[in-house]
């Protein structure tokens, strides 16, 4: 569905995304795990075509992102990191005037739709602004899906909510894939990446170091890791291939070794070299 080679942004002499080339296949969802700085939301402004490369190729099927980009934009819609409604206007009014502004057709029997998919028909009469940060989200979303988006591009989409909210964000992002959409994100939560995404790409300082599903990259790197304590109070992690060789490495550290499943902070880790605050 999504074809991307080469792909690279400048600003100015910096290079903020370094030769990347990804596919993201047609109802799934992809996920470009990295820090803060490592390029992500440049890629999604290149994907969604608010951003020039200054080198590479985007193809959505056979449309040509970088010269079509009136035709991707019927295609796609973006969820935005940004609270950009009308915190005075109701839910009902917000969904009203984003459908008019992309010429929905249907648009009364789509808002009713959207909302119900979204839980949200309770709070049709609530302004936007007095809604909680969860619910603000859940707009976000029931007004992009309105115009019928293929794919749809959500820059962080937990980021900032508690971990039940951001839980019920999964189910609803779940919930587009099963009606058949693309989902293209980026995040920089482990475990947003690892429960939700179908594949990962890691991305460190604008390239893209490995990608493939949560479970073959926890594979590739090693499924098991020891966990050991330092004088300092720090662990220690020793990322195994075999529990044979986890036991083995638990056994000589001794008292306080722990042998637990590799998770995608320990892939992150072993090919960035880096840390993502979490
Ligand atoms: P964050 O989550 O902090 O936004 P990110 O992974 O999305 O991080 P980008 O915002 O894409 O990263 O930034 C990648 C690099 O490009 C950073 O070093 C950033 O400082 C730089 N950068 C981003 N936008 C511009 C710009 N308009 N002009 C100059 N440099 C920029």
């Amino acid at each position: 569905m999504i074809r991307v080679r080469d792909l690279t942004k400048y600003y100015g002499s910096k290079c903020a995304v370094d030769s990347v080339s990804l596919d993201v296949e047609r109802g799934t969802v992809y996920g470009l795990l990295g820090p803060n700085g490592a390029g992500k939301t440049t890629i999604i402004k290149m994907l969604t075509t608010l951003s020039r490369p200054t080198r590479g190729s985007i193809f959505f099927d056979s449309i040509d992102a970088v010269r079509q980009s009136e035709e991707i934009r019927r295609l796609i819609a973006v969820v935005p990191q940004d609270r950009n409604f009308d915190a005075e206007l109701s839910v009902y009014e917000n969904m009203l005037v984003y459908g008019m502004l992309h010429g929905v057709d249907g648009l009364k029997r789509k808002i009713e739709e959207s909302l119900a998919a979204l839980g949200l028909s309770g709070e049709r009469n609530t302004p936007a602004g007095a809604l909680s940060g969860g619910t603000q989200k859940r707009l976000l979303i029931a007004r992009t899906l309105l115009p019928g988006p293929e794919v749809l591009f959500m820059d962080e989409p937990s980021v900032g909510l508690d971990p039940q909210v951001r839980r019920d964000i999964w189910d609803i992002v779940r919930d587009i894939r099963a009606g058949g959409r693309t989902v293209f994100l980026t995040t920089h939560y482990m475990e947003e990446a690892e429960s939700l995404c179908d594949k990962v790409g890691i991305l460190s300082k604008g390239r893209l170091v490995i990608v493939d599903t949560p479970a073959n990259l926890k594979e590739s790197v090693g499924r098991y890791v020891v966990e050991t304590g330092l004088p300092d109070g720090k662990r220690n992690r020793a990322i195994c291939m075999s529990r044979q060789d986890a036991v083995a490495i638990a056994e000589a550290a001794g008292n306080g070794a722990v042998i637990r499943p590799s998770n995608l902070e320990d892939v992150f880790i072993k090919v960035t070299g880096e840390v993502i605050e979490q």
